[in-house]
């Protein structure tokens, strides 16, 4: 079966733009962009044709993929776990996101994490501002992977450009967004949540033990950069004569750098590829550096 080719929807935010690459959500629901078919939304294939994603279960797709150019710096936030969201917020489905950096400025730093050592230190410095002294900063450079799990403190800072990956879910809760104004009044914080849900003290993430590549063929392969129970995403070097291996389940393939075509149909940086379960071997030619995501495991 041949992989499908999605059209973004574009988001405007007060700190640059988002590109919705994979979403089947109401408020940014992809479009396919040729072949057999061509103009379905991905909401539409995942409710009536629901063999293209293989045996995955459950109401809603499971991934939103996005990409994120940053103008200015997003606000400090959080997510909740799907244990809290559910308590707390009717039912919902919390966030787990992870993030592979596309371009950025020299010597440029995001947020992951905080330097609190007990929830009392936690709640001090984020209700006296002392951001300076809470927000843990670390270097980012473009190919850089963080796995940003729920109850992680993270901020993409202004000039970054970042491919994310990311439970559908949309809850989140600002501790802090630099003072900035909308329409003449600051955008809500939920400073009280926030800080319920935050995990004391951070723990890094950890870089998964690589498994077996699945791609095969002439210098390319792919290298696993997370694993958790809503998604697993890996790097994918596609190059000429290299075959993606054949899949159980769907995947979504952004292309991040370079151009060619997979499985006959021709990309760049920038697209995305819906490859459907049971898609077979699918011929690369060209030279492209892909992130390569498959969603759902959790249902
Ligand atoms: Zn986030």
């Amino acid at each position: 079966m041949e992989p499908l080719l999605l059209e973004p929807v574009i988001k405007e935010r007060i700190w640059g733009r988002e590109y919705w690459t994979a979403s089947a959500r109401p408020d940014g629901d992809c479009t396919v962009a040729g072949g057999k078919w061509k103009g379905s939304l991905l909401s539409q294939l995942w409710e009536e044709h629901r063999e293209l994603f293989g045996d995955v279960q459950g109401e809603e797709f499971p991934l939103i993929v996005k990409v994120i150019d940053a103008r200015e710096d997003l606000s400090i936030q959080v997510h909740p776990d799907d244990a809290y969201a559910s308590r707390r917020e009717g039912g919902a489905r919390g966030k787990t996101e992870c993030w592979y950096a596309l371009d950025c400025p020299e010597n440029e730093e995001i947020v992951v994490g905080h330097h609190a050592r007990t929830r009392e230190e936690l709640c001090r410095l984020a209700r006296e501002g002392r951001w300076d002294r809470l927000l843990r900063r670390t270097p980012v450079q473009a190919g850089d992977f963080f796995q940003i799990p729920a109850g992680c403190i993270h901020a993409i800072c202004g000039g970054t450009k970042v491919l994310e990956i990311q439970e559908n879910s949309d809850l989140t809760y600002r501790l802090y967004d630099y003072g900035r104004q909308r329409d003449g009044r600051p955008r809500p914080l939920q400073l009280d949540k926030a800080l319920e849900v935050i995990t004391v003290p951070f723990v890094p993430a950890q870089a998964p033990a690589q498994a077996e590549e699945e791609g095969q063929g002439a210098g390319g392969g792919l290298r696993l950069l997370a694993d958790c129970p809503y998604y697993t995403v890996w790097e994918a070097q596609l190059r000429d004569g290299l075959q993606l291996g054949s899949q159980e389940a769907f995947r979504i393939l952004s292309i991040v750098r370079g151009e060619g075509t997979v499985g006959g149909i021709p990309v760049q940086a920038g697209q995305t590829l819906l490859l459907p379960a049971g898609s077979g071997r699918l011929d690369v030619s060209g030279g492209m550096t892909g992130v390569l995501a498959a969603g759902g495991k959790r249902h």
